[in-house]
């Protein structure tokens, strides 16, 4: 059974953009550098390298699932499908219900528009740590501290750039990343090549030595340790910018900005670097919270060793026209096999087979524990919204009356 510790590594995240900021782009190229690093089967039974993207490489990878569980160093990241409707639907609550973090994707020459505001709050009302990414640097007209200022003035957060762009347009290099203290630069002709290192050119020193400035300053007034070294003039290391910022971030107080070109292939390496470093994992979110037989609140603790409860956020149906039933498991252990209870339509439903999709392949495993997302095949009765438990231990995770306005709702 996966062990609570193993839960740390697991990121459950969105992408939401307004349209054509390059949600898309952005999403394939998570999928491909992912796809480069990560051998199916290594963990649990050893079977080959996953080679699929260079037969893909051509036709492209589109993200087709409810969830597409991907790979980065050691860590498993579920991308969990945002649709970026305007209309506060029911659809569009409940996947960002069952995510943990988001990556915001914006142009770095439209900046915020509105459609990124309505997205934006609705990730506030359900309290969604984010980091942003602006997008297109390389765009004719594209303006990162632009993009900067207006998340703060429409969107009323506190950016905060953990990098700068080397150049823009037709000129955007790389970036600098003010944390390592390094220029990093991208292969765009070679996609999945390492990133290249490089100490900071002299023309940048003075925009960085000031954004790293203005860096600590805003850590400071989040964290007494940096304030005291701040104040004392004593160096900040990456560790405690990183842990202070991952810190602020959780709680919602900052949200680092990073920039590239999904497009030109740069940027999108260490944009999985921050997935890992500021998102929250399952164990950094609160308890989830239900409804008992009775009516009275209960809580479940994110744990594979307790009760299962699980919440079914989408059903679909895939290309070997299989009816999947897309669940985020809260607690508990999913076990295929298992017969399972859907209070909400007083059923017994008993679990046949679990899958993992991943870009281009569908994965059967065993179980799926707490904090993770997968997709069950055979379900009979149950419909998006319900909750699937332990009979006897009821609860029901998705309240009857959903808070919002519910349009176009089947
Ligand atoms: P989505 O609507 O947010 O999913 O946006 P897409 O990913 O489909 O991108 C919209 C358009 O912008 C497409 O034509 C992309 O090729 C283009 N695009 C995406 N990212 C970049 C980028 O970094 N630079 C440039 N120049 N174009 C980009």
């Amino acid at each position: 059974m996966a062990a609570l510790k193993d839960l740390a590594d697991v990121r459950n995240i969105g992408i939401m953009a307004h349209i054509d900021a390059g949600k898309t782009t952005t999403t394939e190229r998570i999928l491909f550098y992912t796809g480069r690093s990560y051998k199916i089967g290594e963990v649990h039974d050893g079977t080959a390298v996953m080679d699929w993207m260079e037969q893909e490489q051509d036709r492209g990878i589109t993200i087709t699932s409810a969830a597409t569980t991907c790979f980065w160093k050691n860590n498993k990241i579920n991308i969990i499908d945002t649709p970026g409707h305007v209309d506060f639907t029911v659809e569009v609550e409940r996947s960002l219900r069952v995510l943990d973090g988001a990556i915001a994707v914006f142009c770095a020459v439209g900046g915020v528009e509105p459609q990124s505001e309505t997205v934006w709050r609705q990730a506030d009302r359900y309290k969604i740590p984010r980091i942003a990414f602006v997008n297109k640097m390389d765009r004719i007209g594209a303006n990162y501290d632009r993009c900067v200022k207006m998340i703060r003035d429409r969107l009323g957060a506190n950016p905060v750039p953990v990098q700068l762009p080397a150049g823009k347009e037709a000129e955007f290099k790389g970036v600098i990343d003010l944390i390592e203290e390094k220029m990093l630069l991208f292969d765009e002709q070679s996609l999945g090549q390492e990133v290249t290192k490089v100490d900071i050119p002299s023309e940048y020193i003075e925009e960085f030595t000031a954004a790293r400035m203005m860096l600590l300053e805003k850590l400071a007034d989040f964290d007494e340790e940096i304030m005291e070294k701040y104040l004392d003039d004593t160096s900040v290391s990456a560790p405690e910018i990183y842990s202070a910022l991952r810190k602020a971030t959780l709680a919602l107080k900052v949200v680092p900005v990073l920039c590239g070109s999904a497009f030109k292939n740069k940027g999108v390496q260490p944009l999985l670097d921050s997935v890992i470093e500021y998102l929250p994992s399952p164990l950094d979110v609160k308890d989830v919270e239900g409804e008992g037989s009775d009516g009275e609140v209960v809580s479940r603790k994110t744990d594979p060793a307790e009760k299962m409860a699980a919440l079914v956020f989408k059903l679909q149906s895939d290309s070997f026209v299989e009816n999947l039933a897309f669940v985020r498991i809260y607690s508990g252990t999913l076990k295929i096999g298992s017969k399972v209870y859907n209070p909400v339509k007083n059923k017994q439903e008993k679990i046949s087979k679990i899958m993992k999709l991943h870009a281009n392949k569908r994965e059967e495993v065993q179980e799926i524990a707490a904090g993770d997302i997968g997709a069950l095949v055979g379900l009979k009765f149950t419909t998006t919204g319900d909750t699937l438990c332990e009979k006897g231990d009821n609860i029901i995770l998705e309240s009857m009356d959903f808070p919002e306005p519910v349009i176009g709702i089947a």
